[in-house]
């Protein structure tokens, strides 16, 4: 009698239809609002046969399912073909087998991981159906490093590198660091195989508004945790299924205020690779205040504004990899060990005063003319979008020049970008500005919004309006995030094209 199930720690399966040795299944999304795609089964009673599994392509990875007898050793299927299905030949004798979207990582493993370490695991809190959250503390030191991974119950490629990170902290410690672990932060998801990711009405790595109590015990008990002190905290994850960026290690950037030491940590983090490492390559970060990263409520944000915070971010591992770095277990543990070495150095380089302080942002706006000209012509951009080339931008200021002005955007004696400001407004039109850019070196760093409001104050200063009024391209959201955040607000459509968002400030 065959059985598939997911009556064990990390299933979840639905079985749609069966058509003889024909099984169509579908994932379980339980409380998760978006399209999610993790699954995990369990075949038991099919010794001998050949079954086909049919699920969809975003449901499968590139090496098709994570395959295991016990849950703890995966391996790939392999031989996927893209079509949303998968077949399977039970040798005699192979009563059970697991299946799962990727490589699930064991409770108990790292409970086993712990205690061959001489270590036990610390309860961190009850979690909503009353289990307890393991939470794991080692050494002593005025140095304290936060560790989580899981905040999405089925990002389980995270909880590899994790436990490589803490191999090789524990077999060689840091001097004066104290670990905090929590492995499993949304607990109830990895043991009832939740999605995790998408809960709602938000999920664990959203429930660290400042304003607001944390909803989840464990992240209210992780919050108090960080009161002992968290100068280092990181958060593993996994991103999206597969393709589009999917397929490496990145590192989230997290508060352009500490950008120099995040990416002085990846350099070392990309410089340190240990042998078998899974790859990491600095140039796949996702820059802070670029697309959807605009830090909220999640853990790293959280963390990164405590004082004594040098610095937090969040590591995505891939799930499946790319058909040259296929994800394995021993790579993602070697990834880990990576990062320790990479730490190990950090924390050196920071104690010694090596590490570069925040640059001090002092942003002032300087008209263009005979002496900065040059400076400004030459300003470095790759990118197009949205606004053309420094020679455009002076170009389209002086055709404008009858009331509007170029400025150079400086930050102490260096431009670092430019803006066209309508300083003459003709009678009944408010201030604007038009062509704002911050060159390729300084973006993501805040100075955009710096600039905006050095524009505010000069426009106030002139003192002729009591607005500003400007155009955004709707898919802008980089620059509307930017808008927002100094006190704009949307106001209707632009009539020459319906594409751009009009805003407004008041002075
Ligand atoms: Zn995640």
């Amino acid at each position: 009698m065959i059985r598939i199930h997911s009556d064990f720690t990390g299933g979840n399966i639905r079985i749609l239809q069966q058509n003889g040795k024909d099984y169509v299944l579908q994932n379980d999304l339980r409380t998760t609002v978006e399209d999610w795609f993790y699954w995990a089964f369990c075949v038991e009673g099919a010794a001998g046969e050949t079954l086909r599994f049919e699920l969809r392509d975003n449901r499968i990875g590139h090496y098709g399912p994570a395959v295991s007898h016990d849950l703890r050793a995966w391996t790939w299927l392999g031989g996927y073909t893209g079509d949303g299905s998968f077949t399977y030949t039970f040798a005699d004798g192979e009563d059970k087998v697991y299946f799962a979207h990727s490589m699930l990582y064991h409770p108990d493993r790292f409970a086993e991981f712990a205690a061959a370490r001489g270590l036990a695991c610390g309860e961190l809190c009850k979690s909503r159906k009353g289990r307890s959250v393991p939470c794991l503390t080692a050494g002593e030191g005025g140095t304290r490093i936060l560790l989580t991974a899981r905040h999405h119950a089925c990002e389980s490629t995270g909880s590899f590198v994790l436990e490589g990170l803490l191999d090789s902290l524990l077999a060689e410690p840091i001097p004066d660091t104290q670990l905090f672990a929590v492995p499993f932060v949304d607990y109830d998801g990895v043991v009832d195989g939740d999605q995790g990711k998408g809960r709602w009405p938000y999920d664990h790595n959203r429930d660290y508004a400042p304003e607001k109590e944390s909803i989840y015990p464990e992240c209210a008990a992780i919050r108090k945790a960080a009161e002992a002190g968290c100068h280092y905290a990181f958060d593993f994850h996994a991103p999206c299924h597969k393709n589009g960026g999917n397929d490496v290690a990145f590192i989230i950037h997290m508060n352009p205020d500490k950008e120099e030491r995040i990416l002085r940590f990846g350099q070392l983090l990309e410089a340190n690779l240990q042998p078998g490492s899974f790859p990491y390559r600095q140039k796949n970060d996702y820059p802070a205040e670029y697309g959807w990263n605009h830090g909220a409520a999640q853990f790293t944000n959280y963390m990164t504004r405590r004082p004594e915070n040098e610095m937090a971010f969040t590591l995505e591992t891939c799930y499946f990899g790319d058909p040259s770095h296929p994800v394995t277990e021993e790579g993602l543990l070697a990834l880990g060990r990576s990062w320790a070495a990479a730490l190990r150095r950090y924390i050196t380089e920071q104690r010694e005063g090596r590490i570069p302080q925040p640059e001090k942002r002092q942003v002032t706006l300087r008209e263009v003319d005979a002496a900065n000209f040059d400076a400004c012509r030459d300003l470095r951009r790759v990118g197009k979008r949205f606004v053309g080339q420094p020679e455009a931008v002076l170009a389209e200021g002086y055709m404008y020049r009858e009331n509007s002005r170029v400025y150079g955007i400086y930050n102490g004696d260096r431009v670092i970008g430019m803006v066209i400001a309508r300083v003459e407004p003709k009678e009944g039109k408010p201030y604007a500005f038009t062509d704002l850019f911050i060159s390729d070196p300084y973006l993501n760093r805040g100075f955009g919004t710096a600039a905006v409001e050095a524009l505010l104050e000069l426009f106030r200063a002139l003192g002729k309006r009591d607005r500003v009024e400007i155009q955004v391209h709707e898919t802008n959201s980089a620059a509307i995030h930017v808008y927002e955040k100094t006190g704009f607000e949307k106001n209707g459509r632009a009539e020459w094209n319906k594409t751009f968002i009009v805003m407004e400030a008041k002075l």
